[in-house]
């Protein structure tokens, strides 16, 4: 199926962001769905834009929310698969209630951060996954701040997928999306995604040099949790691949389904009049 629409991104030359694009875009198709079968829901940050670029259900939202929002979609219609975007300031700074809670509630959607360590859109500061000693605007001396790290981070909230990958390596990037839109339950996606116009650290080159894919691991075992995390504390977060996935804990919506099946499976009809009465109570 074409998930592709007439929108030409307004990303600069060379963003990586343009690879997540086109890495959903093809795992989307690979899972086998429609665009109507398909909602993404993005925040505020360049990457947020990518809502819009999408052929299939987009809503560009507010900032540090395309979480709640997603979520709020995919309990209202199950039929949809549910993709949340943005990038790191807006899921681990101004968002990062949100994503800790995402993690932990295993709602079954797809959570994909284009992570490129720097606020983009407003052009080049400190941004919470910037590594200490950053130097930009906001940090002129070098970052103080100890950066977060998203797989640790999920790996302690209770996440049931979780995956990190580099969006110049697109062939691997495009499978971990296909999988996290098949896992049944909530999917936390991490993509090196450089800026190159205000991160001149984190390059492509940097990333080449520096990560390790887990798949040249000898034994490394995804269902488990402990080997994950020491894994990923032992490379600094540098790792590619699928780090964790726990096939076992049911969804939240397959875990209240069998004592409240209506809130989830039914839909809700609003007739006219009902809509009209509701409309003069905030007159
Ligand atoms: Fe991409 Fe950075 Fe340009 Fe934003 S500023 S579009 S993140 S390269």
């Amino acid at each position: 199926k074409d998930f592709r629409n007439d929108v030409k991104p307004n990303w600069c030359p060379g963003c990586g962001d343009f690879s997540v694009q086109a890495a959903i875009q093809k795992a989307a198709a690979g899972a086998g769905l429609e665009p109507e079968n398909l909602a993404i829901i993005t925040g505020i940050g360049c990457s947020g834009r990518l809502s819009g670029y999408v052929n299939s259900y987009g809503f560009h939202s507010i900032h540090g929310r395309a979480l709640p929002l997603a979520q709020g979609v995919k309990m209202a219609n199950q039929e949809l698969t549910v993709i949340a975007s943005g990038g790191d300031g807006d899921g681990f700074a101004i968002g990062m209630g949100h994503t800790v809670h995402a993690l932990r509630r295993n709602i079954d959607i797809t959570y994909i951060v284009m992570d490129n360590q720097i606020y983009g859109l407003t052009k080049g500061q400190t941004s919470p996954s910037s590594a200490p000693g950053f130097v930009t605007k906001t940090t002129p001396h070098g970052a103080i701040e100890q950066n977060v790290s998203p797989l640790q981070l999920a790996l302690t909230s209770g996440a049931t997928f979780i995956a990190q990958s580099f969006s110049s390596d697109i062939k691997e990037l495009t499978a971990i999306i296909e999988a996290g839109i098949q896992h049944k339950g909530f999917s936390f996606i991490n993509v090196f995604s450089p800026c190159v116009t205000y991160n001149k650290v984190n390059t492509y080159d940097w990333f080449k040099e520096n990560i390790t894919k887990l798949s040249t691991i000898d034994g490394y075992d995804p269902s488990n949790k402990a080997l994950a995390l020491s894994t990923v504390m032992a490379h600094d977060g540098l790792v590619t691949g699928i780090v964790y996935q726990d096939t076992v804990t049911k969804s939240y919506a397959d875990q209240i389904d069998g004592y409240s099946p209506s809130l989830v499976k039914e839909n809700i009809e609003i007739k006219e009049e009902d809509f009209n009465e509701l409309m003069l109570q905030f007159k």
